[in-house]
C-alpha cells in the first residue's frame, strides 16, 4: 500500500514470549495465516495488534506495549493488548468460542451464553480499538481477522472515519435462522458493517451474511448482485476470498530426503507394515466430526473383513480449548478409538493409531506423504487447510482425498471423493473406493487437485485481498 500504514489485528499473536525460569523463549505459532501475514508485514512494515498471551510478553515490550519483530530481523511492530484471566474466560472461551463458534458452525445446541460473556466481549473489543487508535493515522489500513473482534470495525469507524477497515471472516457464516439465536445478533452485524470490506471463504457465506443483514437491519440497503451494503451512509463491500496454504513450502518439504527418512522412522516406531495407510489430522474439535469418521471406519471394517490387517488409520488429534464441551468430546473420541481397536485387532495389528500431541508441520508432511488417503469429515468448516496440505504433500500423486462436502475446500477440490459425513454408509464406502482406486485414476485426480492448490496458494490470497483493500482505500482518498 503506497503511503499507507498497515495494521493487522487478530486475537492470537504471531510471536509469543514465554518465561522459562529466568530466561525468555520465543515461540511462533504454526499456521499458514500467521506466517503469511508475518511475511506481508515484513515487506510493508506496520503494526500487528494482538492479545499478549505469553507469560513473558509483558517483560519485553516498551511503554506502548510494543516490541519489534521478527526477533532475528525486526521490520514491524507487535503491539500487545492485555487481558485479565476473567476477560479471557468471558471474551475468548465464552462469547467467542461458546456462542459465535457453535452458531457459525450450525451447532446451536452447543451454544452456552452468559451475560458476562457479552459484557467482556464488548470491553475487549474496546481495548483492541484503543490500541489500534494509538498506532493509526488517517492513512492507516486496518486488516482485522476473525470472529473475536466483530464490534471493532464500528468502534474504529466512529472514532476515525478516514481509516480503511477490512475484515476477513475465517469461519462459516450461517443463515439468519441460526444466527438470530445469538441474543446480540443485530449488534454483531452492525459492528461488522463498520468495515469497508468483509472477506468470506466462499460465496455462500457472503450470501448468508447479506440475508442476515436484510432480515435484521431494516434501514440497510443490500445490493445482492454487487455484494454491497449501504448502512447509515457507509458502504461495506463483501467478497469471497478462499484462503489457502503455502503450496511450495509443503511440496518442497514433502519432496525432501529428510521427509523420506522421517517416513521410515515413523513406520518403524509404530511398527506399520500394512499395504495401505489412511490419515486424519485435526484439532480435537467437535466440528471436525471425528466420531462420524470413526463410525465410518468401524462400519468399513465390519463390512469388509478382508481389509483387516491390510490397512491402518493414523489419527492425529490435537487437544484444543481444554474445557467443556471439548473435554467430553475428547473422552468420547478416545473411548471409540479404544472400542474399535479392541473389536478388530489381530495379533500386533490394530486398525487405528491415535496420536494426541501436536506435530510440527515439517513432520506433518511426512504423515501426509506416506498416507494413501486422507479423511476430512467436518460437519461444517470455513475452509479446512489440512485438505490442501495433504494435496501439496502428495508429491507422487498416489493419494486420495476423502473430503466432507460441508467444507469450504470442497468448492475448489472437486476431484476429491466428496462425502456427506452424516451418511455413514456412503462414508464407509468411500474408504473402500479410495483403497481400491487404481493408481492411474488416483494420479489423474491428484494432479488436478495439486494444480488447483498450487495456483490458488496463500500468496495469491493475500495479494487479492490487498488489491481489493488498496482499491477501496483509493476510492476513499478521492472522496476525502
Ligand atoms: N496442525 C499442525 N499440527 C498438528 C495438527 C494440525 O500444525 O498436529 C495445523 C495444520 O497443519 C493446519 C492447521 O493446524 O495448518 C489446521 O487448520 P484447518 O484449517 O484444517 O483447521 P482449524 O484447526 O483451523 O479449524
Amino acid at each position: 500500500f503506497p503511503n499507507k500504514n498497515l495494521i493487522v489485528v487478530s486475537n492470537r499473536e504471531p510471536y509469543i514470549h514465554k518465561k522459562i525460569g529466568s530466561s525468555i523463549k520465543i515461540e511462533k505459532p504454526a499456521g499458514g495465516l500467521t506466517s503469511a501475514m508475518d511475511d506481508v508485514l515484513k515487506i510493508t512494515g506496520g503494526t500487528w495488534v494482538a492479545w499478549g498471551s505469553g507469560s513473558g510478553d509483558k517483560d519485553v515490550v516498551d511503554n506502548k506495549n510494543r516490541i519489534p519483530v521478527p526477533p532475528e530481523n525486526p521490520s514491524y511492530k507487535l503491539k500487545r493488548v492485555w487481558l485479565s484471566p476473567s476477560e479471557v474466560e468471558n471474551y475468548y472461551h465464552g462469547y467467542s468460542n461458546q456462542v459465535l463458534w457453535p452458531l457459525c458452525h450450525i451447532t446451536p445446541e452447543r451454544v452456552y451464553y452468559r451475560k458476562q460473556f457479552w459484557a467482556d466481549y464488548k470491553k475487549v473489543n474496546g481495548y483492541f480499538a484503543k490500541a489500534i487508535l494509538e498506532e493509526a493515522d488517517e492513512n492507516s489500513v486496518v486488516w482485522i481477522h476473525d470472529y473475536h473482534l466483530c464490534l471493532l470495525p464500528e468502534i474504529l469507524r466512529k472514532e476515525n472515519p478516514k481509516l480503511t477497515i477490512a475484515h476477513f471472516w475465517h469461519i462459516p457464516w450461517p443463515n439468519w435462522t441460526v444466527f438470530r439465536i445469538s441474543p446480540q445478533a443485530k449488534e454483531i452485524i452492525k459492528g461488522l458493517l463498520g468495515n469497508d470490506l468483509i472477506g468470506f471463504q466462499i460465496p455462500f457465506f457472503v450470501k448468508n451474511f447479506m440475508d442476515c443483514v436484510t432480515q435484521s437491519i431494516e434501514d440497510a440497503e443490500v445490493d445482492h448482485k454487487q455484494g454491497i451494503i449501504t448502512y447509515q451512509g457507509h458502504i461495506t463491500r463483501l467478497r469471497a476470498f478462499p484462503i489457502s496454504i503455502d503450496f511450495d513450502k509443503f511440496n518442497a518439504i514433502a519432496a525432501s530426503r529428510k521427509t523420506d527418512i522421517a517416513i521410515r522412522k515413523i513406520k518403524k516406531y509404530f511398527g506399520i507394515t500394512t499395504e495401505a495407510i489412511g490419515i486424519g489430522v485435526d484439532r480435537l474439535e467437535y466440528t471436525k466430526a471425528l466420531i462420524k469418521r470413526l463410525q465410518a471406519i468401524d462400519l468399513f471394517f465390519e463390512k469388509y473383513e478382508k481389509f483387516r490387517q491390510k490397512f491402518i488409520f493414523i489419527q492425529i488429534a490435537v487437544p484444543t480449548r481444554m474445557r467443556e464441551p471439548y473435554l467430553s468430546y475428547k473422552r468420547a473420541v478416545e473411548e471409540l478409538v479404544a472400542k474399535i481397536n479392541k473389536k478388530y485387532s489381530i495379533g500386533t495389528w490394530k486398525p487405528i493409531i491415535y496420536i494426541d500431541t501436536k506435530i510440527e508441520q515439517k513432520e506433518l508432511a511426512a504423515y501426509y506423504k506416506m498416507a494413501d488417503f486422507a479423511i476430512i469429515s467436518s460437519i461444517y468448516d470455513g475452509m479446512n487447510l489440512v485438505a490442501k496440505e495433504y494435496v501439496a504433500s502428495k508429491t507422487d500423486e498416489k493419494g486420495v482425498l476423502i473430503l466432507s462436502e460441508f467444507t469450504g475446500a470442497s468448492e475448489e477440490l472437486e476431484d476429491s471423493i466428496l462425502v456427506n459425513p452424516y451418511d455413514i454408509e456412503q462414508f464407509a464406502e468411500s474408504i473402500k473406493i479410495a483403497l481400491k482406486m487404481p493408481d492411474k485414476e488416483k494420479m489423474a485426480r491428484m494432479s488436478i487437485l495439486r494444480r488447483q492448490v498450487r495456483e490458488n496458494n496463500i500468496h495469491k490470497w493475500v495479494v487479492s485481498i490487498m488489491k481489493e483493500i488498496a482499491a477501496i482505500a483509493a476510492i476513499k482518498n478521492e472522496k476525502c
